[in-house]
């Protein structure tokens, strides 16, 4: 181990937008920071900002006790960790693999790198690189709790919240997956509302005011809802299902008057009139979690 091993030291690997603002905030704390990407350039202004560019991954990781992995997912992943000679370097450390990919991904890396002695907290991020370093950025993490403490002190310098969510290394992965459903199928709503709304000649620009009231309504709603859904209670006071689906057939039927592809609302009305005809019309939209999980 050299003289900068612990916790004063830290390698990344995987130099996109995410990588180097990773970097750029160990930098900023003042971290010994080595740096590696699979297709040399990425790493120059971080050398430029006191960064020690590695020749090689086996070199990145030999330098510190931690590694920080971010690359496009687990292919990417096992791509840089798997050949021998980084696994061989990186026996008796630790890896946080901030990668994106799913929960049974991030379970196959974990039983991998215990098979090599290697210590590993898999992770998500689920904010901009913008807020990288600042007090926006949020991480989630999963894995052995002992590592997390250990390491903790090093991740801090990322800034934001870091919140372990459980011992279980697909858990980050879960809830990252289950959040990103929330994001991209508002942001295919929201692409398919501007189509609509452009067909009968309202700007993005006019609707942005109205289209950020309707948003505000889902953050309390994501609370009201939880314990009922939960407990397996599913209440359409207000707001029953029967009256929903009648809303997204107006929808439907101004998309396609005007020839736009109305596949994501169907999908939606879809899956409304299901739960209907299995006879909870009278439910909340909510009932449709359950229903689709029926096997
Ligand atoms: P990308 O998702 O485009 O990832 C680019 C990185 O992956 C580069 O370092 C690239 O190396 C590397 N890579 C791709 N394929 C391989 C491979 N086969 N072998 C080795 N390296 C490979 O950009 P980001 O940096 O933005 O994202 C990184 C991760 O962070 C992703 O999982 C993303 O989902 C997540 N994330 C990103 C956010 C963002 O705002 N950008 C927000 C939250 C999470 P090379 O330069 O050689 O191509």
């Amino acid at each position: 181990m050299s003289p900068h091993d612990g916790q004063s030291a830290v390698t990344v690997l995987g130099l996109g937008p995410m990588g180097r603002a990773l970097a750029g905030a160990f930098l900023d704390s003042g971290l010994r920071t080595t740096v590696w990407n699979r297709t040399p350039g990425r790493e120059r202004e971080l050398v430029e900002r006191g960064a020690i560019g590695a020749r090689s991954a086996q070199e990145a990781v030999a330098a510190s006790a931690l590694t920080v992995l971010c690359v496009v997912d687990y292919d990417a992943a096992d791509a840089v960790l798997r050949p021998d000679a980084v696994a061989g370097a990186l026996k008796g450390r630790t890896v946080v693999n901030l990668s994106a990919d799913t929960p049974a991904r991030a379970r196959s890396t974990a039983a991998w790198a215990a098979g090599h002695g290697i210590g590993y907290l898999d992770g998500a991020i689920m904010t901009p690189t913008t807020t990288i370093g600042t007090p926006a950025a949020v991480f989630i993490h999963s894995g052995p709790q002992g590592l997390y403490r250990e390491h903790r002190p090093v991740l801090d310098a990322l800034g934001g919240t870091h919140t372990h969510l459980g011992e279980e290394i697909g858990r980050a992965a879960a809830y990252d997956i289950a959040l990103l459903d929330v994001f991209w199928t508002a942001m295919a709503g929201y692409a398919h509302a501007l189509a609509v709304a452009r067909a009968e000649g309202v700007t993005a620009r006019e609707l942005a005011p109205f289209a950020q009231g309707i948003g505000a309504i889902l953050p309390p709603l994501f609370e009201q809802l939880a314990e009922g859904v939960d407990g397996g209670s599913f209440s359409g006071e207000g707001n029953p299902l029967t009256s929903a689906v009648s809303s997204m057939a107006h929808i439907v039927h101004t998309s396609e008057g005007h020839g736009i592809d109305a596949g994501v609302m169907r999908a939606a009305e879809g899956m409304a009139r299901r739960a209907i005809g299995l006879g909870h019309g009278e439910d909340g939209f909510v009932r449709i979690a359950e229903v689709l999980g029926r096997r």
